[in-house]
């Protein structure tokens, strides 16, 4: 669906308290969500692993959208407020998309194999016929 290097950003509105200079900006990466605000001098980081992440929240009030992105264990989370209400429900479909994807990628690589006795390649454990030397095993 999307390539590894694909980063989607989304400004806080500029309308909204605390974002009038410098909007927050929220960053989803396939890897990881990150939360930058600037300021005058310095500009503050965020992070969490999308691995990491148990639960995208959103509260959605008359103009503006709150989004909570909170890590499993409690440990860190990522809080921006002033987004559209469409903006903040993009980052939590994209969030979970990449959570999906990165499940589905986890299970496939624990998935039960074996070695083909004949080739010695590693093949599924449900295999009849190695893919690698096609006899059966
Ligand atoms: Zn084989």
């Amino acid at each position: 669906m999307s390539s590894p290097e694909t980063v989607q950003t989304f400004t806080a509105s500029r309308w909204t308290q605390g974002n009038r200079i410098f909007p927050t900006k929220i960053s989803v990466s396939p890897v990881q969500v990150i939360k930058t605000k600037r300021s005058w001098f310095s500009s503050d980081e965020e992070s969490i692993n999308i691995r990491h992440i148990s639960s995208v929240r959103i509260k959605t009030g008359i103009l503006w959208s709150d989004i909570w992105i909170e890590s499993s264990g409690g440990t860190n989370q990522i809080y921006s407020h002033g987004h559209t209400k469409r903006d903040a429900q993009r980052i939590k479909q994209i969030v979970e998309d990449h959570q999906r994807t990165f499940k589905e990628g986890a299970f496939s690589d624990t998935a039960a194999t074996r070695k083909c006795p004949h080739c010695a390649e590693t093949i599924k454990a449900d295999a009849r016929v190695c893919r690698f030397c096609n006899r059966e095993v």
